[in-house]
């Protein structure tokens, strides 16, 4: 995730709570499953905004809210890209293997470029699948769980390693890198409270995993519903209302059956609806709260610099196999 401060809704139900559900898995099976590496794209970040003033301030927020969430850092090591010197050796070598056109098809950067407006595109900006494969290929990550947006991505991911390997094979014809797989939740792309597509920061559209129920509430009076529910006792539709999309993920379902109903009835108004969607989002952010309420600062960057050591020994280990098979120094 890059580094853009306090997390929403979005991030939680897209990505961390899958990342949260497979480290506890691993804890449970011991090590059958898999080791989970939590990477803070640093470098991502500037490729939309090179004013790195506020990055280590929004790398802080963040792994405050992937531990109040429930990630466990001496499972999972954190760490910053910046921090891990290979993330840009390997970037490097493997821009060599991708072709600009073939990153310009890429439609993550075609709707970056449609909802920020950009007029230019940055050559960073442009190769930053590429260096996400680098992030992603260093642990040899088999899976990466994401929000949809992310999929193209681990497409040319995949394509970078099939490269890679078939270009610089190992001694036995075997490659350096495992294909990865994209892995994503049910709520694969969470729709924002002005009704567009995605709950996004930079579309000023989110619920933080951080707010206070009076702060839910307050962003919830501004979601969007079905425009044809003028007044309270209107017919309304349920399947195009940002408010039930929410209800979906965080009321309980008999719960949100009845609210179905009572929706396209006509029995039940968009401001009780509101509070209820609210005081939902409220409860399950409660326990999320009360930890963040005892985590420190200092705690993230200590957890963050605990995880660049270990990340820094695997990432350095994969560099000396790619250094071996290219023949390099
Ligand atoms: P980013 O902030 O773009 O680095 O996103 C971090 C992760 O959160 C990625 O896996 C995204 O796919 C996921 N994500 C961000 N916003 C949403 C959303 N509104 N719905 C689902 N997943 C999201």
């Amino acid at each position: 995730m890059r580094p853009t401060g306090k997390l929403h809704l979005g991030h939680y139900v897209g990505a961390l709570e899958n990342w949260v559900h497979l480290q506890n898995e691993r804890a449970q099976n011991g090590a059958k499953t898999y080791q989970n590496f939590h990477l803070i794209a640093d470098y991502h970040a500037l490729t939309t905004n090179t004013d790195s003033s506020l990055l280590h301030q929004h790398s802080v927020e963040m792994v405050l809210d992937w531990l109040a969430s429930g990630i466990n850092p001496d499972e999972s090591p954190i760490f910053r890209q910046s921090q891990v010197k290979p993330h840009t050796e390997l970037f490097l070598i493997l821009s060599m293997l991708i072709t600009t056109s073939r990153l310009e098809r890429n439609p993550s950067l075609k709707e970056q470029v449609r909802d920020m407006e950009l007029e230019t595109i940055a050559y960073g900006h442009l190769g930053y699948p590429v260096l996400q494969a680098a992030d992603i290929l260093l642990y040899k990550g088999e899976i990466v769980p994401v929000g949809e947006d992310q999929l193209p991505h681990i497409e040319i991911t995949r394509e970078l390693a099939r490269r890679f390997n078939a270009t610089y094979p190992k001694p036995d014809g075997n490659g350096v890198f495992p294909e990865p797989e994209g892995k994503i939740t049910k709520f694969s792309r969470l729709v924002g409270l002005d009704g567009k597509a995605k709950m996004s920061k930079s579309l000023g559209n989110t619920i933080l995993l951080s707010s206070s129920p009076d702060e839910v509430m307050a962003n919830m009076r501004t979601a969007v519903t079905d425009t044809n529910k003028v007044r309270k006792n209107d017919p309304g539709n349920p399947d195009v209302c940002t408010v039930f999309a929410y209800h979906k993920k965080f009321t309980p379902e008999h719960e949100t059956l009845q609210i179905d109903a009572d929706c396209r009835s006509g029995a039940l108004g968009c401001v009780e609806c509101k509070k209820r969607c609210a005081a939902s989002v409220s409860m399950f952010l409660d326990p999320i709260l009360e930890r963040r309420g005892k985590l420190s600062p200092k705690q993230a960057e200590d957890v963050m610099l605990a995880g660049e050591a270990r990340a820094r020994d695997v990432a350095e280990e994969t560099m000396r196999d790619v250094r071996a098979v290219m023949k390099l120094g």
